[in-house]
């Protein structure tokens, strides 16, 4: 029997024997003997390779030498129980076609084994590598997972603009977005540029955030979520922090900040369940090549409850220590990753959600807590990363609102869209915001932010 066509590599491996297959690829490597060649290649659809087995007496020696590591070419032959270890067929080929040769003198790729830092330099050509074959699959379940997770709750799927007039929140310094000439831009009365004359007739960047417009579809559709790229001009080199990252946020009419934080646990351990079933040989290989407790770190996340605790406690415990931080900790403070690291990591030894953060480092739309002192913020903490999600119970109320602006300097004139919410049929919301490559460095046990997007953007960083 013989299947016409192309069938994926990953197809071909779980096929039974006995039938012709024409399978297509990238040579990871050949070796062989006088009589024979033994060719692994992989088409990206399985971390696992096909080996081709080419009989000389079939296909002459000459006609494979241009097959190198980094070739791509058509193999089509008979699918034979292998006789090697580890795999449970191989192709006997009848026919090898090359698309694409690649000179063994000049191909990055040659060998196994190169670091991630240098994998990095060669962004273009690091997704032939296993490693970047298996995040790069990871990346793509998890999207999939969660459009899958919240169509399945009745979330609607929200497309918010990327470029926008406000500045969302002051979440991170922001990208401008202009066609004026950079050279000689025009000039207002008081000797300022003249944005009126700009492409929005105003001053516009990227946006940071689809938080505030993901709010007004919520205060109409109930439940929404909103999955796309915002841009932070942060110039802070860490592994940790993108220009340009991927952010799913769910906002929700009639949720407080425990409906919240009830919906952020079971969609991260959602996430992680799902990597678990659906990507179990790409995290076995980065297991086995990077991280030895990888695999067993996501089956304890699912199986934990989340420690819940407020950050007034959180900074007790802190204080109470005897940990020197490089960052001296006292009520009030931002928290830093050493800081939430340790409450994750030491102290509790699992994920937990910080609440009630002190307003002055909080955004505006929090809502307030009673004493004054504190908002309905709620950030989950993850081991290896620090914050991945951050998210809060909305401030419904237009007046408190509008203090808080006012208390933060904030202008209200970019923002009155916003405000309207609060003015024409408010009610309790929330919402949170986590992090696409976060969660990813999670998932695939990855530590540098730069090795879990196809083609990272970071300060003085965009070049494929
Ligand atoms: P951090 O304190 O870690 O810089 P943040 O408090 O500025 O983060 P938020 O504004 O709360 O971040 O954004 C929500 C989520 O987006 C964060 O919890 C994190 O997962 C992710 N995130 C924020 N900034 C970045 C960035 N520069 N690169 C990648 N992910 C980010
Ligand atoms: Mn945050």
């Amino acid at each position: 029997m013989a299947i016409s066509g192309r069938i994926k590599i990953a197809e071909a491996l779980k096929s039974a024997t006995g039938i012709t297959v024409t399978v297509k690829g990238w040579v990871r490597s050949k070796r062989g003997n006088k009589q024979v060649a033994f060719i692994a290649l992989n088409d990206g659809s399985t971390i696992h390779n096909i080996q081709i087995v080419v009989d000389f007496s079939k296909i002459s020696e000459e006609q494979l030498k241009p097959v190198t590591t980094g070739a791509c070419l058509r193999a089509t032959g008979t699918l034979v129980a292998s006789p090697a270890a580890g795999q449970p067929v191989e192709i006997q080929a009848d026919d090898i076609e090359i698309y694409g040769t690649a000179d063994v003198e000049t191909y990055p790729l040659q060998k196994k084994g190169h670091t991630l830092e240098f994998l990095r330099e060669i962004a273009h050509l690091r997704p032939r590598t296993n490693t970047f074959g298996a995040i790069l699959r990871i990346r793509h379940a998890m999207a999939f997972a969660i459009h899958y997770y919240f169509n399945e709750k009745g979330f609607r799927y929200i497309h918010t603009p990327l470029i926008t007039a406000s500045d969302a929140e002051g979440a991170g310094a922001m990208f401008r977005v202009t066609t004026l000439d950079m050279e000689q831009p025009p000039k207002n009365e008081q000797g300022k540029t003249d944005y009126t004359q700009d492409f929005f007739g105003r001053e516009t960047s990227l946006t940071v955030s689809g938080q505030l417009e993901g709010e007004l579809c919520a205060m109409a559709l109930s439940e929404i979520y909103t999955f796309g790229p915002t841009f932070r001009a942060e110039n802070s080199n860490t592994p940790r922090h993108l220009a340009e990252f991927w952010m799913i946020e769910p906002e929700m009419a009639f949720y407080d900040i425990h409906d919240n934080m009830n919906l952020a646990e079971d969609f991260i351990k959602y996430l992680v369940r799902y990597a678990l079933e659906h990507c179990a040989d790409d995290l076995k290989f980065l297991n086995d090549m990077y991280d030895k407790e990888l695999i067993e770190r996501l089956h304890s996340v699912v199986q934990t409850e989340f420690v819940r605790l407020a950050y007034t406690e959180g900074v007790d415990i802190l204080l109470k220590s005897g940990e020197k931080f490089e960052y001296p900790v006292s009520w009030g403070i931002d928290l830093q990753s050493e800081h939430e690291r340790y409450l994750v990591e030491k102290h509790f030894k699992k994920p937990v959600i910080l609440t009630d953060y002190p307003k002055q480092i909080k955004a505006f739309y929090m809502k307030q807590n009673d004493d004054g002192k504190t908002v309905r913020a709620m950030d989950v903490l993850f081991p290896k990363i620090g914050e991945i999600i951050g998210g809060s119970q909305r401030e419904e109320n237009y007046d408190k609102l509008i203090e808080r602006i006012k208390e933060d300097n904030m202008s209200t004139d970019t923002l009155w869209w916003y405000l309207d919410t609060r003015r024409f049929g408010s009610a309790e919301h929330s919402g949170f915001g986590l992090g696409f490559e976060r969660l990813l460095l999670f998932v695939t046990g990855m530590t540098n932010i730069r090795d879990v997007i196809p083609f990272p953007r970071t300060p003085k960083n965009a070049d494929f």
